[in-house]
């Protein structure tokens, strides 16, 4: 055949999958990272901050593992206990975690200033919200009833828990998009604050959003972001943002409340043809 055809989408965003903590609450994703140091320093491994957040965004098992696999960490493993971590510890580590996680959960569920009036303005405009996240069942209600409280109501939700494979996999992005029933995934645009979360909107081809400030990768709550010097926020804003074009994402911004002006690109670059 001489001529080959193809079809392209030039129509409106119809969703938009929010990330939760260091996304839409919990500024500074705070929540998991004190509960791993926790965890850890129950099993005698005391680990820093830096590595306690490595790889956030994945499932908290998968997280608690990966730490585990942390060259330093497995290190001072193996001093501490003569052997490498194994699946055992990591199972024991994840059952003391679970409900550590829940206990605490609450004191970081503030939502992110701008949160509530991009999903009003994207409700305005017909676009459905959906939700990601690394927590699992019982996190994920706590984080979802704290939200309802201070009025934020996605459409869908869906956990780790709800998925086969988690993070940076596409199934949390794509389930929404079932339970939502918008199509195609052109139409749909991913926020997230962590590399793995990035991941997970590539992988499910579409838009995707990187959050430099407000999450794992600054790694502070809102009041230490605000106590920090300008020249200090400037180097810590370079390197997030480097983590996330790095990482792939269409579009990186320093927190939710400067989404719209993306959404507005995405939409005109979606009426000229372009595809994520
Ligand atoms: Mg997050």
């Amino acid at each position: 055949m001489t001529f080959s055809y193809h079809r392209t989408y030039r129509g409106p965003i119809k969703a938009l999958l929010l990330d939760w903590a260091g996304t839409t609450m919990d500024f500074g994703c705070m929540a998991p990272a004190v509960v791993f140091i926790k965890v850890y320093e129950k099993a005698g491994v005391p680990i820093t901050m830096e590595e306690a957040r490595q790889p956030m965004g994945a499932h908290k098992r998968v997280h608690i593992q990966k730490i585990s696999k942390i060259d330093s960490v497995r290190q001072r493993w193996i001093e501490k206990h003569g052997k490498e971590p194994a699946e055992a510890d990591v199972d024991r580590m994840f059952a003391d975690f679970v409900p550590m996680q829940e206990a605490c959960l609450s004191e970081y569920s503030e939502l992110i200033p701008g949160t509530l009036d991009v999903v009003n303005a994207c409700k305005d405009r017909g676009i459905k919200i959906g939700t990601t996240t690394g927590y699992l069942t019982g996190m994920t209600e706590i984080n979802r009833k704290d939200a309802e409280r201070q009025g934020y109501s996605p459409d869908c939700t869906v956990c780790a828990a709800d998925v086969s494979e988690g993070r940076p996999g596409p199934f949390m992005c794509l389930q929404n998009m079932i339970k939502l029933q918008v199509s195609p995934v052109e139409a749909c645009v991913k926020v997230d604050d962590t590399v793995p979360g990035v991941e997970e909107g590539l992988n499910a081809g579409m838009w995707t959003v990187g959050l430099a400030i407000s999450g794992n990768e600054v790694g502070l709550t809102l009041a230490e972001w605000n106590a920090l010097p300008k020249a200090e926020q400037e180097a810590k804003r370079a390197y997030a943002y480097r983590r996330m074009q790095t990482a792939g994402a269409h579009y990186t911004v320093d927190t939710i409340a400067d989404l719209m002006p993306c959404l507005d690109d995405i939409e005109a670059r979606l009426a000229k043809g372009e595809k994520p």
